[in-house]
């Protein structure tokens, strides 16, 4: 059986990975001339989506992997911060969780090695065609295969196809995202961050997500020659988010270090204080990003409304999923690993059945939980919010220092 894969993200190359290894005729294409050029973002890996990965590739990579993550239960607890910088919580006990974070360049080329001479850079996918099926590629030519899986994003061209239409809409959130390593910032501030993961919220909509990533300090495994994480010291990942605008959607044209400068002009417009924004000033300007959230419904019945054949898709493509719960490159990995299962116990139409029957769950489940956080942070833009974001702040605030 020939599988054609059209997108070599996440999800695409843990499918190729785990279909190489079972023995399957599998190739995997994507546009991207270079695996490493990729958001230099973290990805948060949970139980489940370890065990997935586990499935799809040799324990060695899957060792590398690891050596590479940071263990969420070796850091500091979570906590709520107010623009002004001041504390207002914790966030949830982590001590007895067995999530790890690794750097997303990491894990795609760790991927990319694992799927070798089966994965093709530099091919970019025009359409699919049901006849055959087949790929179509922007330079003319056509690829034919017993099964096509579009593991293409959340602008896929194979879901496009097969929904008839897109299978995600903005979530109403644009976000920007930079990498500031700890010892840069001034004591002050590494003593308020610490090493742990924190969100600060204000009315109207801005928040500013600052992830905590020792993949040395707190390494997953005790295997210091293994190492290849891209982060070799304590960093901090940030995430600003503002809600979309005119205003804000124009950010997105921009890069670096002008990106960089436009963020903090648009956050002390909205009155953050200076040293919340201190994680941001001094970020590596080249690791600054604009992106947008694009979000699928909640709903599983909603996730993939086509009738099962020869060309399916997974991850993103099906289950856009805004960053905001940490687990949608989780998602698309088990999505592969229920993939090959499936095609390796089954013939190819109940396989994919059964493999759409338990994606559309598990889209539904990380959907909502992304969503919970993006409607939190657009709730503080309504009147009520922003007035009950900034009368509560205070009295949160208050309460924390009397606690302490
Ligand atoms: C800032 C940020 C932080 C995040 N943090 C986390 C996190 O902590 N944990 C987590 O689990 N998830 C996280 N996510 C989400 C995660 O990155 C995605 O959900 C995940 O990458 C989806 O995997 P995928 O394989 O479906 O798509 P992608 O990884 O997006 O891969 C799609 C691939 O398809 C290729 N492609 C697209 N169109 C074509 C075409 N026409 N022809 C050929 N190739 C094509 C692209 O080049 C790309 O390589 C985060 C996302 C963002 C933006």
């Amino acid at each position: 059986m020939r599988v054609v894969v059209v997108g070599g993200g996440i999800g695409g190359l843990a499918l190729g990975a785990g279909l190489r290894s079972r023995g399957f005729e599998v190739t995997v294409f994507d546009r991207d001339t270079d695996v490493t050029a990729t958001g230099g973002y973290h990805i948060t890996l949970d139980d489940r989506a370890q065990s997935a990965l586990a499935e799809l590739v040799e324990p060695k990579i899957m060792q590398r992997l690891l050596a590479s993550g940071s263990a969420l239960r070796l850091r500091e607890r979570d906590a709520f911060w107010d623009r002004r910088g001041r504390f207002l919580g914790h966030g949830p006990d982590l001590s007895g969780s067995g999530s790890v974070d690794v750097d997303r360049i990491t894990l795609r080329t760790l991927l990319a090695e694992a799927v070798g001479e089966d994965l093709h850079l530099g091919r970019t996918v025009f359409g699919v065609s049901d006849d055959g099926p087949q790929v179509l590629f922007a330079d003319g030519t056509l690829v034919s295969a017993d099964l096509i899986v579009g593991a293409d994003g959340a602008h896929s061209v194979v879901a496009r196809h097969l929904a008839g239409g897109p299978t995600n809409r903005p979530a109403g959130i644009v976000g920007f995202s930079g990498r500031t390593l700890r010892r840069d910032l001034g004591l002050p501030e590494q003593e308020r961050l610490r090493s742990r993961s924190g969100i600060a919220i204000a009315p109207h909509g801005a928040a500013l997500y600052v992830g905590f990533l020792d993949p040395v300090g707190n390494a997953a495994l005790d295997a210091p020659e293994l190492r290849m994480s891209v982060t070799t010291g304590p960093t901090y990942i940030w995430g600003a988010m503002l809600p979309e605008s005119n205003a804000t959607n124009a950010l997105r044209t921009r890069r670096g270090g002008e990106l960089q400068t436009a963020i903090l002009e648009t956050f002390r417009n909205r009155r953050w204080a200076e040293r919340t924004l201190e994680v941001i000033a001094k970020a590596a300007p080249d690791s600054v990003a604009a992106f947008r959230f694009n979000a699928a419904s909640t709903r599983a019945v909603d996730l993939d409304p086509w009738p099962t054949g020869r060309i399916t898709a997974l991850g993103d493509a099906v289950h856009a999923t805004p960053p905001t719960a940490g687990m949608g490159a989780g998602a698309a990995i088990r999505d592969a690993a229920s993939l090959v299962k499936h095609l390796s116990e089954t013939d190819s139409t109940t396989a994919v059945a059964r493999f759409e029957a338990e994606m559309r769950e598990r889209g539904s489940e990380v959907l909502t939980l992304a969503m919970k956080t993006v409607k939190w942070i657009l709730a503080t833009d309504t009147p009520l919010g922003a007035a009950a974001t900034a009368a509560l702040t205070p009295i949160l605030a208050t309460a924390a220092r009397l606690r302490r």
